[in-house]
């Protein structure tokens, strides 16, 4: 417990991967879930924080902790194609598309590629953001863990074999407390139940360690992954995942005299990351397998390297997909005409120099935006747009005030995927209910996916509780700015 409450006041942020407003909401109600419905009381709630695109864990984390979209942090997704290497980068998609790739390779790519190579260097993240104000902050369970500490971390003898570090041990730079599955633990004899992360259990008590012996720094980042499993197979409507991590956070709480007396000592806060869409039954129907729709063409397999021969790379993110087109010969339009012809394929964009093109599998006509112009969105963003507003459900008034409705933030999220890498490359969506399929990628029959820009996928729910601080807008890239001046705030006062 926290005997220097007159000093600080320490900022712990639960992310939930996959919590959404309405689930949530409905175990709240109905009494599932008393510890996230003592901090919604006790505080304030925004059902509505856009998130991140693609709608994919490392890419929205990477936007919380740096407080940019994809094109200043360049996390463009889970799968991506690597231009500069000729190298399809996969941090985990699955267990079978991981396995063609080479289990080391992932793990490689996901534990020291990610944070060392690709995560942006011209950007920070909040912990290293803090630790240069000389304030301390701790990552338990996040891919995404960037700071200013050097840690050597290593893999037991045993599962060395499946890394590419030498020995099994590799440095890397974290934050001053850092825990992550079997390669940094805090507590000295515990088992993490999977190589690279712990599950609801294991993380909680990976935080309450800290709280027992009154090492909370000023902020910590703690990711809890397994309700996003569940709801791929379960739907999104599914509770139990919910009560039994917020079991974990009773039991949290209850480190102290009261509940009352954990949020006069410590800021709570209790975020989602991406919503998830529900997935139809059939087939046929519902996926949409890219290699069939593009097979004229040559299409890279991934268990090899990338050949001279090959036209096309497809690189899926459930319901978003990369459509890499290395044959110069090949004009982009080609490839937007059989897309175009799918009506299970939502929005289709690519860029050129100047601006952002958009056509859609289900709508007609096109769209072209650009940044800088005579329409302010509702985030104060400057934009040119013309073209049928319907692809990308914009509206503007009179005043050409832009707002925007079932793909929120959209141009800005979209300019972040589509400049997230180099390269000349569609992005593509799929229309709710569906989900890509390329070789050996993992798709989610009558379950839920997500990916897309969609606001099925895309609105999150937050809980605030400790603090009357806000963001300044109901976004996750607004996070990272807000959390520090509670940071800097718990730091002096209260
Ligand atoms: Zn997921």
């Amino acid at each position: 417990m926290n005997q220097n409450t007159s000093l600080q006041k320490p900022v712990i942020l639960l992310n939930i991967d996959s919590l959404m407003p309405q689930p949530l909401e409905i175990a709240v109600q109905t009494g599932r879930a008393p510890a996230l419905q003592f901090l919604m009381e006790n505080g304030t709630y925004i059902p509505n924080m856009v998130s991140s695109f693609p709608t994919m864990s490392v890419t929205i984390d990477s936007t919380v902790l740096t407080g940019t979209y994809a094109d200043k942090h360049h996390i463009p997704g889970l799968n991506w194609f690597d231009d500069s290497k000729k190298e399809i980068i996969n941090y985990g998609t699955g267990f079978r598309e991981t396995n063609r790739l080479g289990l080391r390779r992932s793990i490689h790519n996901m534990l020291y590629q990610l944070n060392n190579e690709h995560l942006s260097g011209d950007v920070m993240t909040i912990y290293e953001e803090l630790a240069n104000m000389g304030i301390p902050s701790a990552s338990i369970n996040s891919f995404v863990y960037r700071g200013n500490t050097p840690k050597r971390l290593h893999v037991p003898r045993l599962l060395s074999t499946l890394t590419r570090f030498e020995d099994g041990e590799w440095t890397t730079k974290t934050t001053p407390t850092f825990s992550l599955g079997v390669f940094s633990k805090l507590r000295r004899w515990s088992f993490p139940t999977q190589i690279a992360a712990g599950n609801n259990k294991y993380t909680a008590r990976e935080l309450r360690h800290l709280i027992r012996n009154n090492n909370l720094p000023v902020f910590t980042f703690c990711i809890f992954q397994d309700l996003d499993f569940r709801i791929h197979f379960k739907g999104p409507m599914d509770l139990k995942g919910i009560t039994r991590i917020d079991r974990e956070i009773q039991k949290t709480l209850n480190l102290y005299p009261s509940w009352e007396e954990a949020i006069n000592q410590n800021v709570w806060m209790v975020m989602g990351d991406n919503g998830h869409a529900p997935t139809g039954s059939r087939y046929h129907e519902f996926v949409i397998d890219l290699r069939k729709i593009l097979k004229t063409y040559r299409i890279a397999k991934i268990q090899r390297p990338v050949q001279k021969k090959d036209q096309l790379i497809l690189c899926v993110n459930q319901r978003m997909a990369y459509i890499y087109v290395l044959d110069n010969n090949l004009p982009l339009s080609a490839v937007i005409d059989r897309l175009k012809n799918d009506h299970r394929i939502d929005i289709i964009a690519w860029k050129n120099e100047a601006s952002i093109h958009v056509r859609s599998g289900m709508k007609a006509g096109s769209l072209h935006y650009s940044s800088g112009g005579g329409y302010t969105d509702v985030y104060q963003q400057t934009w040119s747009v013309d073209g049928n507003l319907e692809l990308l459900d914009l509206n503007v008034s009179e005043q050409n005030e832009l707002s925007y409705g079932d793909y929120p933030d959209a141009l800005s999220r979209l300019y972040g995927a589509l400049h997230s890498h180099p390269g000349r490359f569609l992005v593509v969506n799929a229309k709710p209910g569906c989900d890509f399929k390329a070789q050996s990628t993992p798709f989610h029959l009558a379950g839920a996916a997500h990916g897309s820009l969609h606001r099925q996928e895309s609105l999150v729910p937050l809980v605030i509780s400790g603090t009357t601080l806000k963001p300044s807008y109901p976004r996750l890239v607004d996070m990272k700015e807000f959390l520090l001046k509670q940071c800097k705030s718990s730091r002096v006062k209260s």
